[in-house]
């Protein structure tokens, strides 16, 4: 089998806003093969950067696009393929948007992999551990200290056992940073596990005085509280932090997640399979099951990104909750006919052939802008 053709679609809301919603666009990646199998990807980044980087001609021998240097090979040789893109964007694309693009087409090759042996995906790769996950509901903060109220009343009553609040107006000052975390678990009660995902605002200093502060309601973590390139930062607030601390959406290169557990000190590490690829989200995952650090999916994109997640995750021996985005958005939830239903409380492995899911094609045209 050879690959034929890669394509990198962008879809696109009619309005996008500066909230900090990654279900407002999206890139998805199709590869097509010579046998008629087409495999499946999608990618959390800059959606018009990443179609870029796939399209890009030939400007020199360690400088071309990605679709260049992927056509005519073999998609089940995955990591034969990944090392002709890294050479491909030696010059341009070894971090961030050049991983986020070779993330998602990862993904696809997997997809690919999947469907021309008849396994799902987590068979593939040795799994599973676990075929289910308890899914926690991520949410951005309401934009005041009642509204998030609100929201976690909302959400809870929905059944979730665990609930993420994200960005927002956190950062803004003491008071309102503290009144927000008040007002989330007093809007999701005492029995369900509250997340709190700061959004990058403090120095270290803050967010360790910001974790004494927010223990008395208990949250079960703190996500990227710091820069996320701050790893002397994190090194220092995972030593005297009262609570947990996740970081690592942020990251494509395997070497870049490996310095956030040895020397961050990270408690949590949140790998997204549409920035690293699922490659690289489970060679993570292995690594800190050996330091005995915890695992999470970051997932805020459509039902592509979720099975990809839930396959990874499925392959790890300490895999435990899920992400589950809660935005209402179409590109969050009609990209796939897979539905992704919560069931008690747990997110499931899908079992069909690769990542086991189906393109809904009116979706892809209606918001295709690209
Ligand atoms: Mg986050």
């Amino acid at each position: 089998m050879t690959i034929k053709d890669i394509t990198a679609m962008v879809l696109r809301l009619p309005e996008v806003t500066d909230a900090c919603d990654g279900t407002q666009d999206t890139c998805l990646i199709r590869i097509e093969t010579d046998e008629g199998i087409a495999g499946w990807g999608e990618v959390d980044s800059c959606p018009t950067v990443v179609k870029a980087i796939v399209d890009a001609p030939l400007s020199h021998q360690i400088c071309n696009g990605l679709a260049n240097a992927l056509r005519g090979e073999d998609p089940l040789a995955i990591e034969v393929c990944t090392d002709r893109m890294m050479n491909a964007a030696n010059y341009y694309g070894r971090a961030a948007a050049g991983l986020h693009a070779m993330a998602g087409i990862n993904q696809a090759l997997w997809d690919i992999a999947g469907k021309a042996s008849g396994q799902p995906v987590y068979q593939l790769l040795g799994g599973p551990y676990k075929n289910k996950f308890r899914a926690y509901c991520s949410i951005l903060f309401g934009d005041t200290p009642d509204e998030t109220y609100e929201l976690g009343r909302k959400f809870a009553n929905e059944g979730f056992t665990a609930i993420k609040f994200g960005w927002g107006p956190m950062g803004q000052d003491e008071a309102t940073d503290i009144a927000l975390v008040r007002e989330a678990r007093r809007g999701i009660g005492e029995e369900v596990d509250l997340l709190i995902d700061a959004g990058q605002v403090w120095n270290w200093k803050t967010a360790l005085k910001r974790a004494h502060q927010f223990a008395e309601y208990s949250p079960f973590l703190i996500e990227e509280p710091l820069h996320p390139q701050d790893v002397a930062g994190y090194s220092r607030l995972t030593a005297d932090s009262p609570i947990p601390i996740a970081s690592g959406e942020a990251e494509g290169r395997y070497e870049d997640f490996e310095r956030l557990v040895v020397e961050g000190g990270l408690d949590w590490i949140q790998p997204d399979p549409g920035r690293c690829g699922i490659s690289t989200m489970v060679q993570v995952g292995r690594m800190t099951a050996r330091h005995r650090t915890g695992v999470i999916n970051h997932s805020f994109k459509s039902g592509i990104t979720i099975s990809a997640s839930l396959h990874a995750l499925a392959t790890l021996p300490h895999g435990e909750i899920f992400e589950y985005c809660m935005s209402d958005s179409p590109l969050r939830h009609d990209i796939t006919r897979e539905k992704f239903e919560i069931v008690d409380g747990y997110a499931h492995v899908m079992d069909a052939p690769g990542l086991g899911v189906t393109i809904d094609m009116d979706t892809v045209e209606r918001y295709r802008v690209a």
